[in-house]
Formats: C-alpha cells, sequence, structure tokens
C-alpha cells in the first residue's frame, strides 16, 4: 500500500518548516508562568500595540462576520492608491505580507528555476522558492549586509526573482539607497525584483521605488500591517507594483484572502498617521536604549535600522531558555545559520530594562 510519503510531492519531504517566536501561552504552560507577567519581544511585534482607531474599527466589523469578505480590497486599495500616488490596481492585498510573497512564488518560481537572496536573510523567501520546487541562491552577507554585487553576479539565465529586505531581518541592517538603486540599475529584464519594506515605516526616509515602478521595472514592493501597524494577529499586508504584474498574483490568489475585520483595521490603521509617527519615535528611542544596553554588557550587536536588535550572546539558544525561564522571550538564531545571537525586539522603556537586566544575569551566571 504506498505510503502518504510516496504520493506527495517530493519537495514537501524536504521542505523546511519555519520556525515562528515562541507564543506566550506555550511558555506559561511549559514553565508554570502566568501569561500576564510574560514578556515577548520575539516577533517584532509593536509594544504599543495597534491605533485605537484600527482596534475600534475592527470591532464594528465583527457585527458583520456573517459576510464573506471584499475579496477585492477595493476600500482598503482606494486608500493604498491614495496614500503611494498610485492607481488602485497596482495593489494586492495579502494574508500577511507573507502571502504576497507566496503568490509571487505561485506565479513565477516553476521547478528548476533560481531566485536570488542573502544567505541568512529573512527565511520565508528561501521557503517559498523551495515550495514551488525553485532552487534558492544564497549569498553570504558582507559584514552582515547584503552583499548586492554578488547578488547582480550570482544572476543566470534561471533567475527569475531576487529578494532584498530593507531593512533585513533578523540583521536589521539596510543597503544605502544609491547601492540599491544602482543594483536595480543592473539587473536584467528577465528578473523580478522584490523589495520587501516590512519595516520601511520605521526609516525616516525610506527607500522610494515607485518612479521606477512607474517606468515600467519588474519591481514589486512589499507592506504589512504587522509591524508598525501593531496588527500582527489579523494578517493583513499588501505589495505594490505595476498593474499587469498585480493581475497575475491576483490569478493565484484565493477569493477571500483578506478578512473583512483586518481590512476595515488596515483602512483605520492607515488614516491614523500621528500613531504610526508615535511608533516610529518611541522606537527611535527604544533603539538607542537597548543598543546602549548591551553596550554597557559588552555585547556585540549589529546596528540595526528596525524595531529589533541582533546580538552575539555566546550561545543563543542556552540564552533563549533562561530568558524563558524569567518570562522573557527573545528569538533564537540558529536557524538563520547564527547559533551565538539571539534577536530582541524593542519594547516599552521598562520592558528593553527587563531584557537588559535578564542578560546581565544570564552573563553573570
Ligand atoms: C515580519 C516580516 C514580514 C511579514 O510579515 P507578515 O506578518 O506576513 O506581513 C515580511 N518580511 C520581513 C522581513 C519581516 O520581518
Amino acid at each position: 500500500m504506498p505510503q502518504y510519503a510516496d504520493l506527495v510531492k517530493p519537495e514537501l519531504l524536504t521542505q523546511p518548516v519555519y520556525q515562528p517566536g515562541k507564543p506566550i501561552d506555550d511558555v506559561a504552560r511549559e514553565l508554570g508562568l502566568d501569561p500576564d507577567g510574560i514578556l515577548k519581544l520575539a516577533s517584532n511585534e509593536n509594544p504599543l500595540g495597534a491605533s485605537p482607531k484600527a482596534t475600534a474599527a475592527a470591532k464594528a466589523a465583527i457585527d458583520q462576520v456573517q459576510l464573506y469578505p471584499d475579496g477585492g480590497c477595493y476600500a482598503l486599495k482606494q486608500i493604498l492608491a491614495l496614500k503611494f500616488d498610485l492607481a488602485a490596481e497596482q495593489f494586492i492585498v495579502g494574508n500577511g505580507s507573507n502571502e504576497v510573497l507566496e503568490l509571487l512564488g505561485h506565479a513565477f518560481i516553476d521547478k528548476g528555476d533560481e531566485a536570488v537572496m542573502g544567505k541568512g536573510a529573512f527565511i520565508v523567501y528561501k521557503l517559498v522558492t523551495l515550495l514551488f520546487g525553485g532552487v534558492p541562491i544564497e549569498i553570504p552577507m558582507a559584514d552582515f549586509r547584503h552583499d548586492l554585487k554578488a547578488m547582480v553576479a550570482a544572476i543566470t539565465d534561471r533567475t527569475k526573482i531576487v529578494f532584498l529586505p530593507c531593512p533585513d531581518n533578523p540583521s536589521g541592517t539596510a543597503n544605502t539607497e544609491s547601492e540599491t538603486l544602482a543594483f536595480i540599475d543592473s539587473l536584467p529584464d528577465h528578473v523580478i525584483f522584490v523589495f520587501d519594506e516590512a519595516y520601511a515605516e520605521y526609516q525616516d526616509k525610506p527607500i522610494d521605488l515607485r518612479p521606477l515602478i512607474r517606468n515600467g521595472r519588474k519591481i514589486v514592493c512589499t507592506r504589512t500591517f504587522s509591524k508598525i501597524y501593531g496588527l500582527a494577529g489579523l494578517r493583513i499586508g499588501y505589495g505594490y507594483a505595476d498593474a499587469e504584474l498585480i493581475q497575475l498574483l491576483n490569478r493565484a490568489r484565493e477569493p477571500f484572502n483578506a478578512n473583512s475585520v483586518a481590512q476595515a483595521a488596515a483602512i483605520a490603521a492607515l488614516q491614523d498617521e500621528s500613531f504610526v509617527e508615535e511608533c516610529r519615535s518611541a522606537n527611535q528611542a527604544g533603539l538607542a536604549q537597548l543598543q546602549s544596553g548591551l553596550q554597557s554588557l559588552n555585547i556585540e550587536y549589529i546596528e540595526s535600522h528596525a524595531n529589533f536588535v541582533t546580538a552575539k550572546i555566546g550561545g543563543g539558544g542556552a540564552a533563549f531558555e533562561a530568558l524563558q525561564k524569567e518570562g522573557v522571550i527573545v528569538r533564537p538564531l540558529a536557524p538563520y545559520g547564527m547559533a551565538e545571537w539571539i534577536r530582541i525586539s524593542i519594547g516599552r522603556p521598562e520592558e528593553n530594562e527587563r531584557a537588559l537586566a535578564c542578560l546581565n544575569s544570564f552573563l553573570n551566571s
């Protein structure tokens, strides 16, 4: 009798599984801790929560959950179009920007196709490529930054997609605007450039690729409501590109991929610019606090452009375990080939203090 393993698509048997940040309830259950006392700094979530306007809109939308959502996300795309000065047809909304990345795989990665990415960059690029039978071409980072020259040199006739996050997760590094523009300029015509802007709103001046998109370059930018907008639990993100490319992604999209509560919250979140501004400046202060705290503890870290700091703690797994016992969840980075490192999301000031105190006692233990 054939086993499932004989029936399944072969690439699925070797497909790596994404390891998420550990949920608070899991830690509470395993260690017998009060969930209310647990601090999760493991998934780059917003320590200030979401805009009250967004949560109010979500609560109001709950009253209509018997209805299917607007699969075309009309209202959300109208607001995005205004905000970005692009056409509504240039946007696709996903169940998190993760889904937009997956749709790119659906649409463009066939067996044996190559996708070029940084080694140790956000792992979803590799997972998506493998899932569709593609070949991830992983280019070593140079001083934790994407080595754009080496990435261009790795492009072949089989390359379909080049992924670049800015800033990157988990390194927190960002390539400069001029480097990035020169890089895009040197990409051949058959390559689609995916620019992952999950942390763009934390930048004072994010790199703007809209002029290139308007000029017909094969570029897809992805953004999310999970990070600065604080809506990670609702799963909603988007991509913008040339309308023709968006139309192709829509063919691979399931009809109701973005739920109605998430759409309502996202619309309200986009309109609350002062909340975003508050989160951006709180993050800058928290970043300074965490980085100077690490410095005082003599812990090496990578200068970050995002809402987390990646630090070399010796045994990343041991530090993760030790902090977890103290009720602080951070992210061990062994899955990224950085076994000595942990990633700490920036929390509120007292939360950053608590994380630093735990690191201090770990180092002294
Ligand atoms: C968090 C993150 C995302 C996407 O998250 P979603 O919740 O799926 O929108 C994408 N790229 C990077 C680099 C991230 O860190």
